[in-house]
């Protein structure tokens, strides 16, 4: 039994948190050693490796890992989009707020969403994910060059796959007759599922992350200008309609 209390058809938690972990420890200290990345670069790289090694298990309703990474979430990732805030030059208070929103609406939102519309070995589980979860933390960590900013989002996607990896390996069974593959085999490391609307949703998402990323490679938004004199951003076109309206 693991920790779903479901007969084990896939790693547990412990074991896609230690080979994870495994995996990031050795991730960072190549980093480190060839001077790829500085050290706390390294040290932030390794860590998402570790956490990334659970992420694909937000699918599984409702268990303890589930509520774990969510608040580790809550916590980090609003933190992780402070800096690109603050070049909006929002108050101290400002920040604080939009900190908590993030956190309730991390916290207990998305859990929510995640329980709601995702099954346990869906897309989730998958390559397309996996981008995803590259491609957001990549955007994420805006700061730095682009070299390290790729190593870092390269620390989730190993993490990840360390999981899909473990999940199929976990598939396999010996038995008399050698190696056979249970029912779950070949639903980690895939490229589609079997719900449609689910692949078209994760293609979907992929592609608009993508999207927003070579927006930020190419012309990478600056806060200050979007608040204050953009031609066209949306935020400065509505301002300034709602300035008209004031002046008027
Ligand atoms: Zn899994």
């Amino acid at each position: 039994m693991d920790w779903l209390g479901k007969e084990t058809i896939m790693a547990d938690f412990r074991t896609h948190i230690t080979v994870s972990t495994l995996a990031g420890a050795a991730y960072g200290a190549t980093g480190y050693f060839t001077e790829f990345a500085p050290l706390p670069s390294c040290i932030v790289a390794g860590t998402l490796c570790s956490v990334a090694g659970m992420l694909p298990d937000l699918d599984s309703d409702n268990s303890t890992p589930v509520r774990e990474m969510l608040s580790f979430g809550a916590a980090v990732v609003p933190m992780a989009l402070f800096s690109r805030l603050q070049a909006a030059h929002l108050s101290h208070e400002e920040l604080l707020c939009i900190g908590l929103a993030g956190y309730l609406a991390i916290r207990f939102g998305v859990g929510e969403l995640l329980s709601r519309f995702t099954v346990h070995r869906g897309m989730f589980h998958s390559i397309p994910a996996l981008l995803i979860a590259f491609t957001v933390t990549f955007m994420m960590c805006h700061i730095g060059t682009l070299e390290v900013r790729l190593f870092k989002a390269g620390g989730v996607a190993l993490g990840f796959l360390t999981h899909l990896v473990l999940d199929e390996i976990w598939a396999v069974r010996w038995g008399i007759l050698g190696p056979r593959t249970k029912k779950s085999f070949g639903t980690a490391l895939k490229f589609f599922g079997q719900s449609s609307m689910a692949n078209t949703a994760a293609y979907a998402v992929l592609l608009f992350v993508g999207l927003l990323a070579y927006q930020d490679l190419t012309h990478p938004v600056d806060m200050r200008t979007m608040v204050i004199n953009s031609e066209d951003s949306l935020i400065d076109r509505i301002s300034s309609a709602f300035q008209d309206e004031v002046t008027r």
